[in-house]
């Protein structure tokens, strides 16, 4: 019996390809580290990560590692994404808010556990190239244009969910407004080296902030971001 989630996301039937081993060694890598979301490690053990890096990574693809995806942008870790994902506690009623979609395998993996996906990607041949991907995956509940991610998305707010992929030195101001309330925003924060990965719940009364240890991302470019 297919469910609704796996009508809307043919990714959700799990591939049998050349990477199937692969992948499961990566998610058992993710249950070493500490992963516990069996959402989470169950989409992460069907969408096809090495369709997300240039060519001459697919090989690499399921190593627990970043990976160089042109324009000096990296895929984030495996570990990192199933981290952050989990953080964001997403249900099949979310609406997700992605700043940094670079190659489109977060949006992925939030797509197939969320209700509709907003990518945000500052370079242009990454945004592009990320859409065609989704589009060859036929995920159809995510979109990613290209802008300035650290003013957010005011159009489709409030948000069940924000997820930063990069690294800034504050949480940006309009990302936080642009949650509803229970809303969760999980940012890297820190300087251009080295970040705390901190998840923002917002209250009926104000903001709750978590700490979940130190992270290392790409910067964050923008006007509530690194400069350049
Ligand atoms: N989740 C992505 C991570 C890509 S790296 C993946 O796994 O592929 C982070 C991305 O954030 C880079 O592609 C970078 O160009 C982008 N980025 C940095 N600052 C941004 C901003 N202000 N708005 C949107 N994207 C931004």
């Amino acid at each position: 019996m297919s469910s609704d989630r796996d009508r809307q996301n043919p990714v959700a039937a799990a591939p049998v390809d050349r990477y199937a081993r692969a992948r499961n060694r990566m998610v058992e890598t993710l249950i070493d580290r500490g992963i516990r979301d069996e959402k989470v490690l169950d989409v992460m053990r069907r969408i096809p990560r090495h369709e997300f890096v240039p060519e001459p990574f697919t090989d690499k693809a399921y190593g627990d590692h970043a990976l160089a995806i042109g324009s000096e942008q990296t895929i984030s870790q495996p570990y990192m994404v199933a981290l952050m994902t989990s953080l964001c506690e997403l249900t099949p009623e979310s609406r997700v808010l992605e700043i940094g979609s670079g190659s489109g395998y977060q949006t992925a993996v939030a797509a197939a556990l969320a209700r509709y996906v907003y990518g945000i990607e500052r370079i242009a041949d990454l945004a592009r190239e990320a859409m065609n991907r989704l589009r060859k995956l036929k995920i159809t509940n995510a979109t990613i244009k290209c802008f300035d991610g650290t003013i957010g998305w005011s159009e489709h707010a409030p948000y069940d969910a924000i997820i930063v992929a990069a690294g800034g030195p504050v949480v940006p101001e309009p990302l936080v407004k642009q949650l509803g309330v229970g809303g969760r925003l999980v940012v890297p924060v820190g300087t251009e080296k080295s970040q705390t990965l901190i998840r923002v719940t917002r209250t009926e009364r104000g903001t709750v902030e978590e700490d979940f240890g130190g992270c290392i991302f790409v910067k964050l470019i923008g006007r509530y971001g690194f400069e350049k």
